[in-house]
């Protein structure tokens, strides 16, 4: 930990509220630095087709005049590192420098091909190598490479895609997820290389926030000084969406940890990019809380221009109180705009509040992915058809996925799934098991429910 930035007692409650931001080594990324004392940099992903190098083209250029400091796109193939060269090649002939980010799951060599084009590198420790041998050598091959093309690596942990030999051990848990990133961590500063990031991702933002604590306590206990790179993820869309990225990424901010966050919505990306700025703002506002005692319901007034703002007020405020057990309830007043904000309204917010601290549910629980190069469907007027026809069903997880490569181990713990299965086609999950397969996607939404109404 750092030296404390500010102090100061919030007598209302009577905490002691401490900031400090933990001290990391600085990486740069194609030319922008992040980490150390550099300000925490904001970034998203695309969500178009990567092969589609003009579409690709046209949506970076629309993130980085958004102001993202960083764009990653899903880079599953060789045909994929072909064209991330060409959509470089494109950026850079328009003037645009925004450094590219390669995302790769499951195969090392398409790691090594795009760590010689990419700026930064994304590999998912859960699905690099089917062994602990086999992952340690191909990660030593791609730390090789990066070495060579002065490419970052991001070791990108995520709780639904854990490796089965630390599942077996440790439990689908924050410290799973720990050891998943510890054990790739130790691989690079063995070769003493240290161009690294690391994220600790999860949709359940009390795993996610402990997860991201733990790797923090461990690195300062090994010495290592890696920046952090927040996010939630599968977070979905609208109110809900911003207020579960808000409550995960600005508990750590507030706390002093993270360098780079990325706001996960299941929207265009560019919208993403003002909900992450102004997230990193004013997080830092509201220093992180140690309590003393709990709070049986936390009583706020927020006077705001915007109601955006007032979520991520609230998120940043609220948020971190409720997810640690600091308080046990949460309402508030506003005036938006100089308006007051309508009762039932606010009444609303502070459930979705609540619910996205996982005090108290009130409605389902919907865990969206942002969408990539790999979504096989318009995965926001599907979002909002299956919110729709579910709305009532309190208590439940449902899960809205773009493809069946990556979101049947991304969403968690849900109860039910819909999952894109090919063009025009989704499978329906109960659990982790697929129950009805390839079913045409205009039928789909009526299934999922005649599904859920069967086994209630
Ligand atoms: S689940 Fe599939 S489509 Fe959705 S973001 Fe992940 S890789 Fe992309």
């Amino acid at each position: 930990m750092g030296k404390p930035l500010s102090s100061k007692p919030d007598n209302s409650y009577g905490l002691m509220i401490v900031y400090h931001r933990r001290v990391t080594r600085e990486v740069t990324i194609g030319g922008v630095p992040m980490g150390g004392a550099q300000p925490v940099r904001v970034q998203t992903m695309t969500t178009t087709n990567t092969l589609d190098v003009a579409a690709s083209v046209a949506q970076c250029l629309r993130v980085a005049a958004a102001g993202a400091d960083y764009v990653r796109l899903t880079t599953q193939g060789l045909r994929e590192v072909e064209a991330l060269a060409k959509i470089k090649q494109q950026l850079r002939a328009a003037g645009c420098a925004i450094p590219l980010i390669a995302d790769v799951h499951f195969t090392p060599n398409v790691a090594m091909a795009a760590a010689a084009v990419a700026d930064k590198v994304r590999i998912n420790p859960g699905n690099f190598g089917h062994t602990q041998e086999e992952a340690g050598e191909q990660l030593e091959k791609l730390i090789a490479v990066c070495r060579a093309h002065d490419t970052v690596l991001r070791i990108g942990v995520n709780h639904g895609s854990l490796a089965q030999r630390m599942t077996e051990r440790y439990g689908d848990s924050p410290q799973g997820m720990l050891e998943s990133a510890m054990e790739f961590l130790r691989i690079c500063r063995k070769h003493d290389f240290n161009e690294v990031v690391v994220s600790m991702k999860a949709s359940n933002t009390r795993v996610m926030t402990e997860a991201y604590r733990l790797l923090a306590k461990a690195m300062d206990d090994e010495k290592m000084d890696y920046p952090l790179h927040l996010g939630v993820t599968e977070a979905g869309d609208g109110d809900d969406g911003r207020l579960k990225s808000a409550v995960g990424i600005g508990t750590l901010l507030a706390q002093g940890l993270g360098d780079t966050v990325r706001v996960s919505l299941t929207e265009a990306p560019e919208h993403e990019i003002p909900v992450a700025k102004a997230l990193v703002q004013i997080a830092p506002e509201y220093p992180y809380a140690l309590c003393c005692e709990k709070i049986p319901a936390l009583v706020r007034h927020y006077d705001v221009p915007a109601r955006e703002e007032l979520l991520l007020r609230m998120a940043c405020d609220a948020g971190p109180l409720l997810l640690d057990g600091c308080a046990g309830d949460f309402t508030f007043t506003a005036n938006v705009g100089g308006k007051p904000l309508d009762k039932a309204q606010a009444d609303e917010l502070a459930l979705a509040l609540l619910q996205a601290t996982r005090v108290r549910f009130t409605k389902p629980e919907y865990i969206a992915c942002p969408g990539c190069g790999r979504t096989l469907y318009d995965l926001q007027p599907v979002l909002a058809a299956v919110k729709a026809a579910t709305a009532s069903l309190k208590g439940l997880k449902i899960a809205v996925m773009g493809c069946i490569v990556n979101g049947p181990g991304e969403m968690a713990d849900a109860d039910y799934g819909y999952v894109g299965a090919g063009p025009g086609l989704v499978t329906l999950y109960k659990g982790k098991t697929p129950v009805k397969k390839n079913i045409p996607q205009q039928q789909a939404v009526e299934e999922l429910v005649a599904l859920i109404t069967s086994d209630r």
